[in-house]
């Protein structure tokens, strides 16, 4: 059984590559990657010279039974242009290849764009909807922001610069009142994090440059559903079966239902 390593490289500043991933790359013989001249650049850079093998988003059967050959011969790396492979890049096809030949999928986690623009919204959340790359037809788009409308937690898309205004004035369309934080650049150069609406980042982004996330304030906390009778009295069934009684029963039924007392109260009188 041979180990394929899925390994994070820098969005943009090449010190994010982490100690592990520089190991790794160093360590394995073959590394599949999106575009073997981009990883050639970040190898040579490292002075490594791994056997390169390409790795498209639509790659074949039998290129992926050939890279799977590779590995029954020893360990692999795989790695995409920037980022973390699999995420809304090249790489799946082949953990899943590997995983059904026997072999193990081992993740080296690092940059991903995603991550990075969530961590600096300052925003609280225990939960996030990411939309990948928003469709291009205009009905489509509209459509798939309006499905992510009821979304508690931040709404993440990837976009690219010349489609990013007309994405922006379908956000201000769905999502005129809430708050974005855009990043574009992130760890480059020209990085900048704006935040505001999507009118005016329309307003702000005039001439956009370079590779934008997006990332949507989302709908806020999970409405609670009404709880049922039913619902209550089978805490108080449960309860009881436990031996707990009276005031007790009550009180602790309250806590566990969220249910008004007076309501837990009767359901308690006629519970069995
Ligand atoms: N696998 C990558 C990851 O884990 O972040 C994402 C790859 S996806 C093909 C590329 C998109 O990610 C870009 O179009 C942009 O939306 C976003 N992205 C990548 N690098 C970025 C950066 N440095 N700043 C802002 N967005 C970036």
């Amino acid at each position: 059984m041979s180990t394929l390593y899925v390994v994070a490289t820098p969005i943009g500043n090449l010190s994010d590559l982490t100690t592990r991933a520089v190991e790794t790359l160093s360590a394995v013989s073959t590394v599949a990657a999106e575009d073997t001249r981009v990883t050639r650049k970040l190898l040579n850079h490292l002075g490594i010279s791994p056997q390169l093998e390409s790795l498209h988003a639509h790659t074949t059967p039998e290129r992926l039974a050939a890279l799977i050959e590779k590995l029954n011969n020893g360990d692999m790396a795989v790695v995409s242009d920037a980022g973390t492979p699999g995420i809304s890049d090249p790489g799946s096809a082949l953990v899943a290849a590997a995983i059904e030949a026997g072999h193990e999928a081992i993740p080296l986690p690092g940059p991903s764009a995603i991550v990075a623009a969530l961590s600096v919204t300052g925003w609280s959340f225990d939960r996030f909807l990411f939309l990948g790359f928003l469709p291009r037809k205009k009905n489509e788009q509209l459509a798939t922001l309006e499905s992510a409308a009821s979304e508690p937690g931040p709404v993440v898309a990837y976009e690219s610069p010349h489609r990013i205004k007309a994405t922006l004035a379908n956000i201000e369309k769905q999502f005129p009142e809430r708050q974005l934080v855009i990043c574009r650049e992130l760890t480059k150069l020209y990085e900048e994090t704006f935040r505001g609406t999507a009118t005016q980042a329309l307003t702000h982004f005039k001439e956009p440059r370079g590779e934008f996330v997006l990332v949507i304030e989302g709908a806020g906390d999970i409405p609670k559903t009404e709880i049922t009778d039913e619902e209550i009295t089978k805490t108080l069934e449960n309860l009881k079966a436990e031996g707990i009684q009276g005031r007790t029963l009550v009180e602790q039924t309250v806590e566990l239902t969220g249910a008004p007392k007076k309501r837990v109260y009767r359901l308690s009188l006629s519970s069995k």
